[in-house]
């Protein structure tokens, strides 16, 4: 049931729901009821709330809509990846995917309808932002993924990353609310440790992040430790300098004691000189952390290539050789987009 008229149940804490069903001259603990049917049952409509009066399921149905996203479209790869087209209750669509290895299956997570960071290697990018999701749209791409996770492969739901579509640091406080849901035995009861926060590296909200005090992971699109080269391929650099981010992310790792995770793409002729590796060492020693460096993931245009195999290997070898732990991560997904910096809603003509 969706509308975009009524208010969204599940933007009302405990305690606003509280005060609103009790508005309604019901007993406080019927707002219990509901908070767990809506987040830990993930009831799609009142009337799943079969220990509600019929009087009240009325007056909630009257009053509030569930926005429950729906899964428009699966696209299966030929290495296990789906890919999900996520219908909003707007009409509007993001992209989640399931990512299964022999060990784990993650789910890659949206936190925003396009995007307005504007790097230049990111099919996302083209699309502009339209809106930040909301607590409860972020949480059902999980649940629904998990879901996923059950009847496709027979296996629980291990890892979250927030790597999809959107800056999760410019929607922190619905990104922060889904989490808290995500991890809280009231919801799903994940551990925050199977959780990984990537950013472009808004500086104020990585020492935020630390301020509150955050249990999940965090990891940071690098791409170039040199701030001109940087700045070119992610503008967002220009006012957040790698000055600041290395000082924000001493803050952080001083506040959490959590290592931060550097990804890394090397593109020929734009970042796979010796310059550049020297950089990403020198950067590197700076804080404790480690580095992955994943494989390009082409876009339409062709404005860049994956560097060559000799030049990652050059990276690898120089980084473990400073005693930094560094992995080369194999794409995946990649036949149906799915892949990082693919997600574009490219099958689709509503956006
Ligand atoms: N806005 C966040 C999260 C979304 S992008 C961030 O930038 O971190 C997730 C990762 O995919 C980022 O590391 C991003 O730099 C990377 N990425 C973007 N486009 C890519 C592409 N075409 N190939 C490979 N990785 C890409």
């Amino acid at each position: 049931m969706s509308s975009p008229s009524k208010t969204d149940i599940r933007a009302l804490s405990l305690i606003e729901l509280t005060e609103a069903i009790t508005a309604m001259g019901e007993k406080a603990f019927r707002a219990k009821q509901v908070y767990e049917w809506l987040w830990s049952k993930g009831a799609r409509s009142f009337d799943d709330m079969t220990n509600l009066s019929v009087a009240l399921r009325a007056q909630l149905v009257n009053r509030f809509a569930i926005n429950h996203i729906h899964i428009d479209e699966e696209q299966k790869s030929n290495d296990g990846t789906i890919k999900n087209a996520v219908k909003l209750f707007d009409g509007r669509v993001v992209e989640s995917v399931l990512i299964p290895t022999d060990t784990r299956i993650t789910a890659c997570i949206s936190s925003q309808v396009g995007c307005s960071l504007d790097c230049t290697f990111c099919a996302t990018a083209r699309l502009k932002r339209m809106r930040n999701l909301n607590p409860d749209e972020i949480y059902d791409q999980v649940v629904a993924i998990r879901h996923q996770a059950e009847q496709y492969f027979d296996r629980p739901l291990t890892n979250i990353v927030l790597m999809g579509m959107g800056e999760p640091l410019l929607n922190y406080n619905n990104v922060l609310a889904a989490i808290e849901k995500i991890t809280s035995p009231q919801g799903l009861g994940m551990s925050p440790r199977r959780i990984t926060l990537s950013t472009v590296g808004i500086t104020k909200m990585i020492r935020k992040l630390a301020d509150d005090g955050v249990k999940f992971k965090l990891a940071v699109s690098l791409h170039s430790a040199i701030d001109e080269k940087r700045s070119k391929l992610m503008p967002i650099n220009d006012s957040n300098t790698l000055e600041e981010l290395i000082d924000s992310l001493l803050y952080w790792y001083d506040k959490t004691g959590s290592r931060v995770t550097f990804e890394y793409v090397v593109w020929r002729g734009i970042n796979d000189g010796e310059e550049d590796i020297r950089a990403l060492v020198r950067l590197c020693k700076k804080l404790p952390c480690k580095v992955n460096i994943i494989e390009y993931n082409p876009i339409d245009d062709g404005m860049y290539q994956q560097a060559d195999r000799a030049r990652v290997d050059a990276y690898i070898f120089a980084l473990e050789k400073a005693g930094i732990t560094a992995v080369v991560r194999r794409s995946r997904g990649k036949d149906i987009d799915a892949a990082c910096g693919q997600l574009a809603n490219k099958n689709l003509s509503v956006v």
